[in-house]
């Protein structure tokens, strides 16, 4: 007799519309009080995750890694590929930018933020914060937005809206 091939319970975590991949995969691991290398641990993809979480997808995830962590973290890999950016839009790593009215409405930081032809939030018309606009610290990147507030002097994302210049 063979014993069944046991894995660890893990808590699974919805993910939120327009998501993007470092945020999920920090909501992911601490949920289940994982490192990065302990999920690319668990997945059998090594070293990656960390790479993903600062939004560098070159090369992008293959489509046996997304399978791999869609296997672990219960979401399937087509909703993973919609947390990365579509073939051919470029990447803005940093700064790590917020719409403030977005995420008072859903806590999360959106993938569509990050593409470097993205300026402004489409849904509230306003300028992107890249950084805090009462002390002016850069935020963190989105695997680590644990608090859902500036990491220094922790104003909370969603009223920094009212910071936000219209967009022209
Ligand atoms: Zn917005
Ligand atoms: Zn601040």
């Amino acid at each position: 007799m063979t014993a069944p091939d046991i894995k660890p319970w893990l808590f699974i975590v919805e993910p939120y519309l327009g998501e993007s991949l470092s945020h999920f995969l920090g909501r992911f691991r601490r949920a289940n009080h994982l490192s990065p290398a302990g999920l690319g641990n668990l997945a059998e993809i090594g070293a990656v995750v960390a790479r993903w979480e600062r939004f560098h997808f070159n090369p992008r995830p293959s489509q046996q890694e997304l399978s791999a962590i869609a296997s672990v973290v219960e979401v399937d890999a087509k909703t993973l590929a919609e947390m990365l950016p579509p073939a051919g839009v470029g990447m803005q790593h940093e700064p790590v930018r917020l719409c403030g009215g977005c995420y008072a409405e859903i806590p999360c930081h959106r993938i569509a933020w990050q593409f470097k032809e993205t300026g402004k939030c489409d849904r509230h018309n306003l300028r992107l914060l890249s950084k805090c606009p009462k002390c002016e610290a850069r935020f963190k990147i989105p695997a680590l937005w644990e608090d859902g507030c500036c990491n220094r002097c922790r104003l909370p994302f969603g009223n920094m809206v009212s910071c936000q210049k219209l967009a022209l």
